[in-house]
């Protein structure tokens, strides 16, 4: 909690470029509370005086005042609000480009923790969430202390006497509000983490379509779809039972109000020690002014939510905030060059986060310059794990790995991965054009900064231009989820197009073509083949028999090398490879 509570700090830190426009918005917001009842209950003494007095003048005076002091009052409210909405806007961008930062610029891991569970749309919830802050529990904060402190003058300048009384009944406000505070702001917190939930819980139902259609799943779905959707209401229903009864005791509070007003001012009128139209004054305020104490403790319930939601915010920044940290002092200190592009890894240990088990053990392995080198070894074995932490998508203070004699700890992340060009069966397509989605290969972000011609080269040695011209639109037509329905093939000739056109020197293919048929798995593989005179390869294909030609065979078993060598050297072992080999037949 208590780091949560920093954390909160830190998302107001985000105000501080703004602090200034922010402030005078909210106090022009905040302050209505405090102005409007002032003008309406100067309004009803004057009408008082008036009748008092018997001069109609007086209350067409008191009109005309009444009615430009709205202007400017609600003039200020929205010149007031529209201030601080932008500058929380502008904070809340910048907040949002960090959150999100965190996801493109970090390891994989850091996002795939983030993915999994409670869903990308939460995590969009809960910057959102966090941000709240800027709003309603600070201009709630800032009302109710401008109401009290300022009423407190008038009411007590008016008269002391009612002071004393508004204020008794004020303070007895506040400590019965606040026993209702705690419990709402525990609901508070359980309704967020159960929203987390059920949004998770939904979008499974979404992303998971076919795989549930296919099980007939539906019912276990939707059970988990009900649960999640029986708890929210259960808390709405608790939430609304402690409402009422907090609604129960702001009525008893009017009750006491009037009885102060009416009762004991009525008394003092009759008394004639206070005169009506002071009395038609304070009637105008002093129930605001008691409701106040009421209302600030609803603050502490108001900013449970964020505080819960700016603890996880924060905690993903941090996770791209160290590595930005190297990287930016990486680059301002100049990076080396690498001489050649020699694979060199030393001795390298490898667990995920929060997994005991490691996942790649004592891996020690020279890659020399356009070699091509095919990992293989069952599933499991380590394989995808080692590709991907070669091309840099773990992040790690120990990482044993150097290109052309440059380490991975001395250069910035990005400056790393130009180093490779990287293909896996997943072929992610964005929602842009094939063409796009080709073109970024060589820029990133998807811009066509490249000619049609290299394009088209690039899907050529993909194997991907002839298919593509014969779609309507050709590398113009969509690619990605809106895109045209493209086969898994396709999609992996489309995903070769673009890791061909990045230039790299070292290209990693994990299971290129495991969606493609027999007859484009050879002719890609004849294009990988031919890519090696210029290239280094790094290569692992479930189909032992398309990767026997390659320079070297690397066999993982259980995260540890067992066996290397060209394919007649690790026949004649008769070891793993070769039980693998007859197992691929
Ligand atoms: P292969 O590519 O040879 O099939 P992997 O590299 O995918 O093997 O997996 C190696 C080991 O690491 C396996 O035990 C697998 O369960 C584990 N593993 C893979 N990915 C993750 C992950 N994201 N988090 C935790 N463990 C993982």
């Amino acid at each position: 909690m208590k780091t949560s509570k920093t954390a909160m700090w830190r998302v107001l830190g985000y105000l501080k470029p703004y602090w200034f426009t922010f402030g005078i918005g909210m106090l022009m917001y905040s302050a209505q509370l405090f102005l409007f009842p002032l003008v309406m209950a100067t309004f009803q003494e004057s009408v008082m005086n008036s009748i008092l007095e018997a001069d109609a003048q007086i209350m067409w005076d008191a009109l005309i005042v009444l009615g430009v002091s709205v202007i400017i009052v609600m003039a200020s409210i929205a010149i007031g609000i529209y201030v601080y909405v932008m500058a929380s806007v502008k904070a809340t961008k910048t907040l949002k480009r960090d959150l999100f930062r965190s996801f493109v610029n970090t390891g994989l891991e850091g996002s795939q923790s983030a993915h999994s569970g409670e869903g990308i749309a939460a995590i969009n919830t809960e910057a959102d969430m966090a941000t709240e802050v800027y709003g309603n529990p600070m201009s709630n904060f800032l009302r109710c202390v401008i109401v009290i402190v300022g009423f407190s003058i008038v009411i007590f300048v008016t008269d002391w006497r009612m002071g004393v009384g508004a204020l008794a009944i004020g303070l007895l406000a506040f400590v019965i509000q606040s026993r209702f505070t705690k419990p709402l702001a525990r609901i508070g917190k359980d309704q967020l983490e159960a929203n987390a939930a059920a949004v998770s819980a939904t979008s499974n139902i979404f992303s998971g379509g076919l795989t549930i259609r296919a099980y007939n799943m539906q019912d276990r779905a939707l059970i988990s779809v009900d649960t999640h959707s029986g708890k929210l209401k259960f808390l709405d229903f608790k939430r609304a039972t402690i409402s009422a009864f907090q609604g129960l005791f702001r009525t008893v509070q009017g009750w006491l109000t009037l009885a102060l007003i009416f009762g004991f001012g009525g008394y003092l009128v009759i008394q004639g020690t206070l005169n009506l139209a002071n009395l038609m004054y304070l009637l105008g305020i002093v129930s605001i002014y008691v409701s106040s104490f009421g209302q600030i403790g609803q603050t502490y319930a108001d900013l449970q939510p964020p505080i819960v939601a700016a603890g996880k915010v924060m905690a993903r920044i941090d996770v791209s905030r160290e590595q930005s940290v190297r990287n930016d002092n990486l680059k301002a200190n100049g990076q080396a060059k690498p001489e050649g592009y020699e694979i060199s890894i030393n001795d390298f240990s490898f667990s995920y986060k929060d997994v005991e088990k490691q996942a790649l053990q004592g891996i020690s392995l020279s890659v020399a310059e356009n070699k091509m080198v095919a990992l293989v070894g069952e599933s499991g074995s380590g394989k995808s794990t080692l590709l991907r932490a070669i091309i840099g998508m773990y992040e790690r203070d120990e990482m044993p790995i150097s290109v052309g004699g440059v380490a991975y700890n001395d250069v910035s992340t990005s400056a790393w991965r130009k180093n490779f060009a990287y293909v896996d069966q997943s072929c992610k397509l964005f929602d842009m054009s094939i063409g796009e989605n080709i073109a970024m290969g060589a820029k990133g972000n998807g811009e066509i900064v490249i000619g049609n011609e290299e394009l088209e080269k690039a899907a050529k040695r993909a194997f991907a231009h002839d298919f593509i011209t014969e779609i309507e639109g050709g590398y113009d037509a969509p690619a990605g989820e809106k895109g045209a329905s493209l086969s898994g093939g396709q999609k992996q000739r489309i995903a070769i197009a673009r890791a061909l056109i990045k230039g790299a020197p070292i290209l990693v293919f994990d299971e290129a073509t495991s969606a493609l048929d027999k007859e484009s798995e050879a002719y890609i593989m004849d294009t990988i083949y031919s890519l090696r005179n210029d290239h280094t390869i790094l290569i692992t294909s479930h189909n032992l028999n398309t990767i026997k030609n390659v320079d070297m065979i690397v066999v993982l078993d259980s995260g540890k090398i067992a066996e290397v060598g060209t394919h007649d050297e690790l026949i004649d072992k008769n070891g793993i490879y070769k039980r693998l080999l007859e197992q691929n037949h």
